[in-house]
């Protein structure tokens, strides 16, 4: 392996996706490569693809063609393409882009290094998919993005059959990563001085099932709780139908979970919801939220709201309405219902004609701004914690702001004096002067600044690694592991 490839990671999609691609670089640091200089041209690109959002190939083929002039010229550069896209298309992408050189599933990830090795041995495309998931992707080395927040997966893959949806096609059963082992990362990550974690399922409520507790992800939270160092810890996403009373006292219960919930919605309609195959209905939607809201009061609740599925009369539109406005959402994720080849959805009758769904949709967000506007006053004048974060201010520049969010996941843009030293990772105290739709502003002064060693790291340039295999890391198949320290489980 020559030691001073350089490589460069481009990621669509999710957050699983975006800790997949901690995952990628992870593993190719530890195969001899090195990140890209920010004005060089990688000797490796990786795309790590997304097929749930609208138009995911056009925008995938679209930057291989603009890629194609580059890698003429420079014929030792290699492109790879994984993710959900890469699983779902397969060697349909090196017949559309025969420049590619190596094409990998959500399966194997860890396969990469290898895959890349051998096509530029044999100077000839590689494409390899698995059908079913042999390791658990946590087993790989991780090149954390953050100093001071890390994603963790909890599970992979999806039982459930939502009939819009492509992820159970391509990411396969849910899978369970043992509550021992994801505490070790936990607490490994907090050791480096991490001080935000964010447990990562695509049910985080069905957590459990495979090893036979259903009340393992409550557990999981109050576990977090006893982890030294860890200040906050947040999870996403949990479905309606596997929610459960315990999860919420454990949110409560556990000082260091925040009051923030992201509980997709999708729709308030119940025959939309039954078509959706999501087997909740509005009013039991709205008993957690109830629930949510007697533990925790200062709770703030975030969703996924689809429109336009195929059906959906102006009367179930108005059943949304109904939800968003029982709900009261500090943020929402709003979709137009698009049609995803492969999924039940995209051949059912009654599609909802384009300029339908456009008029809904913006009466939605008209909604949901509103409610979030009126949410987020309630605020003026209060003292928030705010974990400074890098990046998510595009305006920092220019109004002297420094930004980050409060416990509750609420954007905060603060000012700060760059006499005060404070840095991404550190901890402020300030109060809130301002509020709009999707943020806050606090532009008295400072109250508290805690540095921290998040904050130190991002200002020494560190990066947080997490190694390849942490505490009794299963194998998927193999027997359950006994952990070799948990408090759950
Ligand atoms: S719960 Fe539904 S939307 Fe979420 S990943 Fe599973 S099938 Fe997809």
């Amino acid at each position: 392996m020559t030691a001073s490839r350089t490589f460069k990671v481009i990621t669509y999609g999710c957050q699983m996706n975006a800790h997949d691609s901690e995952r990628i670089s992870g593993l190719l640091e530890d195969a001899g490569y090195v990140p890209v200089g920010a004005d060089a041209d990688p000797d490796v690109v990786v795309f790590n693809t997304c097929a749930v959002r609208e138009n995911a190939d056009n925008r995938l083929y679209g930057n291989l063609g603009h890629l194609r002039p580059t890698k003429n010229a420079k014929p030792d550069m290699q492109i790879a393409v994984g993710g959900c896209l890469a699983q779902k298309d397969r060697g349909e992408i090196v017949r559309k882009a025969p420049w590619v050189d190596v094409v990998f599933g959500t399966h194997n990830i860890g396969s990469l290094p290898v895959l890349l090795e051998r096509a530029r041995h044999n100077a000839s495309a590689e494409v390899e998919i698995l059908e079913s998931l042999e390791v658990f992707p946590s087993t790989l080395p991780t090149r954390r993005e953050s100093t001071y927040a890390g994603w963790v997966s909890i599970s992979v893959g999806c039982n459930n059959t939502c009939t819009f949806c492509i992820v159970p096609a391509l990411r396969g059963k849910e899978k369970d990563r043992r509550p021992g082992d994801i505490l070790a990362e936990v607490r490994a990550l907090a050791a480096e001085g991490v001080l935000e974690v964010t447990l990562l399922g695509q049910n985080v409520n069905s957590y459990g099932v495979e090893f036979g507790d259903r009340l393992a992800f409550g557990k999981l939270l109050r576990a977090c709780g006893d982890v030294e160092g860890l200040e906050r810890v947040r999870f996403t996403s949990p479905h309606p139908k596997d929610f459960t009373d315990d999860v919420i006292a454990a949110m409560a219960e556990t000082p260091n979970v925040c009051h923030s919930l992201h509980m997709p919605l999708q729709s308030g309609s119940d025959t939309v919801l039954r078509a959706m195959r999501r087997s909740y209905r509005s009013s039991r939607y709205l008993e957690i939220i109830d629930k949510v809201r007697a533990a925790m009061p200062d709770a703030a609740i975030t969703t996924d709201i689809i429109v336009g599925f195929p059906g959906e009369t102006d009367d179930d539109f108005e059943r949304t309405l109904d939800v968003v406005r029982a709900a009261r959402y500090s943020s929402a994720f709003t979709f137009q219902y698009s049609k995803r080849p492969g999924t039940p959805a995209a051949t059912m009758d009654d599609q909802v004609p384009k300029a339908v769904v456009q008029e809904r949709y913006d009466r939605l967000i008209a909604t949901l701004e509103e409610i979030s506007w009126d949410e987020n006053k309630k605020l003026v004048g209060s003292s928030l914690e705010v974990l400074v974060a890098v990046g998510e201010g595009r305006k920092d520049g220019a109004t002297g702001r420094l930004s980050g969010r409060a416990r509750d996941g609420r954007l905060v843009h603060f000012a700060a004096d760059p006499a005060a030293g404070i840095r991404p990772g550190d901890i402020v105290h300030t109060t809130v002067t301002y509020a709009a739709p999707h943020h806050l502003n606090a532009d008295g002064p400072i109250l508290t600044h805690r540095r921290t060693r998040a904050g130190d790291a991002w200002a020494a340039g560190r990066v947080t690694r997490t190694p390849g295999v942490t505490l009794g890391m299963p194998t998927i198949g193999a027997p359950p592991p006994q952990p070799a320290a948990t408090t759950c489980g």
